[in-house]
């Protein structure tokens, strides 16, 4: 049966648990690339050049742009971000589904560019339960906080825009419910084009 890799933007609220929850996705199960996407903004701390992001000035993400070196850029929160072109291409030519971990506007352009990708959003079950996510990790200014919470209430009014909402009340669950949605997903008929035009040759002697 052919293998092609299936386009799947992730995307949440910042303190949903979406790092989480694709870091065990990967562990678990397999055939999942992650792209790592290029930013403008600064390292927080524990963040590791070339495994959260690339990390660049504005200037050199201008450049990027400039070359066509993006599938897609946002700017959030008074920084780039985008996902850089080639390695995408590459994995799902390998057959692996790859995973951008982006938010609202990026996932817009992705759908747009690519129908067949399969834009999911992770949401914690209520907004105290995202507030009090966003203080454990202890990462952000209060000031940085307040933007992203911000940020939230504006996100939210473009949750109806993805093809699955699923919500992150436990990392296990919600892990599996993902990887079932796209498990599915690889037996719509758009995805197997080349089975069905096999099995109906197969099939003419019988006609
Ligand atoms: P953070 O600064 O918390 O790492 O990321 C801020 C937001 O940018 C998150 O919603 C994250 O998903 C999003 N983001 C990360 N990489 C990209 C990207 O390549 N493109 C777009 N459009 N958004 C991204």
């Amino acid at each position: 049966m052919e293998k092609k890799g299936i386009l799947i933007v992730i995307s949440g609220f910042a303190g949903a648990g979406k790092g989480t929850v694709v870091n065990r996705l990967r562990e678990k199960y397999e055939g999942y690339a992650l792209s790592i996407s290029m930013t403008s903004r600064n390292p927080r701390p524990g963040d590791v050049e070339g495994k959260n992001y690339f990390f660049v000035t504005r200037e050199k993400f201008e450049k990027t742009i400039a070359e066509n070196g993006l599938l897609e850029y946002a700017e959030y929160c008074g920084n780039y971000y985008g996902t850089p072109k080639a390695y995408v291409e590459e994995q799902l030519e390998k057959g692996n589904n790859v995973i951008l971990e982006i938010e609202i506007q990026g996932a817009t352009n992705i759908k747009k560019a690519f129908p067949e990708s399969l834009l999911i959003f992770i949401t914690p079950p209520s907004a105290a339960e995202l507030e009090k996510r966003l203080r454990g990790r202890g990462t952000e200014t209060e000031e940085q906080i307040g933007k992203r919470l911000g940020r939230a209430a504006e996100e939210s009014a473009g949750m109806d825009t993805y093809d699955y909402i699923v919500v992150n009340d436990e990392v296990e669950k919600c892990v599996d419910e993902i990887h079932s949605i796209i498990d599915i997903a690889h037996r719509e008929p758009v995805r197997m084009k080349t089975f069905i035009s096999e099995l109906q040759d197969q099939l003419k002697v019988y006609k």
